[in-house]
């Protein structure tokens, strides 16, 4: 077996990670941790510690590690169809029941489920779905997308000028014309300290209205958002936030796509996002909580108007030219397949909803009243504890304190992993769906011991 300084200088010599410091990495000058086995909400890495993982890797392994029927699945399928496409109408057993099994869970008023590899591409096929769908309703000018500024869509040169985080967009020549941005709907940064939830969410809407109007309403086609903002702070939307957005966007024929990348498939104790804030999406995107990340796969779903035009589009035009040499990989599927089998056997989007508002209540009691924590908030299994210089004034810290960055490694030393949210000083928890109350409070404890360290 190789070494551990072996196998750290090939990571540093040969591996190029994603969202990374690059030369810090290279120079060994940053974190390097390699793991190496999961078991239900932990994980171990080569140096022998046992982590309990509060974010899930990336929200996505909701099922939690080590599930014997997803690996057990997958080596079936790999024995038995490693791979056949999906193109011109062929599929395999696995990749038809998914679809299935997809479409009996959508929110209603969804018509099929496209499948891909990722929250990323998903993101890049319903924006070209739009596309598709304003051309053939001879509405060729009706093509720009709203997102919100701290939405997070992904990483391409379309999702990447989606997202609305500027470390997406630095340096990359992004974001692309296509795209705007519009208020992000986070109260606690609200720009008047007097204003009540409510009045914020009208200030949310007014936005949006003024810039429809400034574009010219027959120039945008889609408004793209997370049910709740996630790599952008996990933050639940204002009251009545997307009662309200949806009117605005009903007036101006304006689609509605739900980012269920983190949301989809039970994380908020609901099946979708949009079934838990009573949205009506024309188009969801999904991915991880699909498989579990078991294997990558995403589905992007299409709602019954938007399919009826695509439909009626390639009798026009014949064969729509978009697909992946990957949609719908037999073993991805067979993923998805036991994943939400084991999902609906184990009930964890109940758990989600119960041990997550369990997590959130416990997190405030502790939390809520420490004066540099302006705000403890989530929904179903998704935390967030927002630190602050000054909780009256709402003063935030000069970022390059790093106090979030400081408080996520004070919890990593203590055996619990939260993620330091890209902007702002933001503990981000997303942990497995099948979280136990005495984890939540292992969680809870840390994240409490690390605040008193760091602040
Ligand atoms: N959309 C949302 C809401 C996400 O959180 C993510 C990833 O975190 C993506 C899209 C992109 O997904 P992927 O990283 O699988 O491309």
């Amino acid at each position: 077996m190789l070494s551990n300084d072996e196998l750290a200088r090939w990571d540093r010599d040969s591996f190029m990670h994603p969202s990374t410091h690059l030369a810090q990495f290279a120079r060994g000058e940053a974190p390097q941790r390699i793991i190496t086995g999961g078991e239900g909400c932990h994980i171990t890495d080569r140096d022998g510690n046992r982590l309990l993982d509060g974010f899930a890797g990336l929200y996505c392994v909701n099922v939690g590690y080590g599930r014997t029927q997803i690996a057990e699945a997958i080596a079936k399928q790999a024995h038995e169809l490693a791979y056949y496409h999906a193109y011109a109408g062929h599929g395999s057993e696995a990749s038809i029941t998914l679809a299935k099994m997809v479409m009996d869970r959508a929110p209603e008023g969804m018509a099929r489920a496209y499948f891909g590899l990722g929250g990323s591409d998903a993101n890049e096929t319903n924006i070209k779905l739009i596309w598709y769908y304003n051309n053939i309703l001879g509405r060729p000018e009706k093509k720009k997308i709203i997102s919100r500024w701290r939405g997070y869509h992904g990483s391409g040169l379309m999702t990447g000028s989606l997202t609305g985080l500027d470390l997406f967009h630095k340096k990359f020549d992004l974001p692309l014309a296509q795209v705007i941005h519009t208020e992000a709907p986070y109260y606690l940064r609200r720009p008047d300290a007097s204003m009540s939830e409510g009045e914020f969410t009208g200030y949310c809407v007014r936005q949006l209205e003024a810039l429809i109007e400034a574009e010219g309403p027959d120039t945008i086609a889609a408004f793209i958002g997370e049910p709740v903002l996630g790599t952008g702070g996990i933050v639940p939307p204002p009251a009545g936030y997307w009662q309200a957005i949806q009117g605005v966007l009903d007036a101006h024929d304006i689609l509605l796509v739900a980012d269920e990348v983190v949301t989809g498939f039970g994380r908020l104790g609901t099946m979708f996002g949009s079934d838990h804030y009573g949205m009506k999406p024309d188009l969801i995107t999904s991915a991880k909580g699909l498989t579990s990340a078991y294997a990558p796969l995403s589905a992007s779903i299409v709602g019954q108007r938007m399919w009826d035009v695509l439909a009626r589009g390639t009798d026009e035009n014949g064969v729509m030219g978009h697909g992946w040499t990957y949609s719908a990989h037999p073993i991805g599927a067979a993923a998805g397949i036991a994943n939400l089998k084991l999902i609906d056997e184990l009930g964890l989007v109940e758990n989600a909803g119960t041990v997550g508002a369990y997590l959130n209540r416990r997190m405030a009691e502790e939390l809520g009243d420490h004066p540099h924590v302006g705000e403890v908030r989530g929904e179903g299994m998704l935390c967030a504890v927002e630190l602050v210089a000054d909780r009256e004034a709402r003063r935030f810290f000069d970022p390059s304190e790093g106090k979030g960055a400081k408080v996520v490694a004070a919890m990593l030393k203590r055996g619990v992993i939260a993620r330091a949210m890209p902007q702002g000083d933001i503990i981000g928890l997303a942990p497995p769906l099948c979280l136990s109350e005495a984890e939540a409070d292992q969680i809870v404890e840390t994240t409490r011991e690390a605040v008193r360290e760091v602040l």
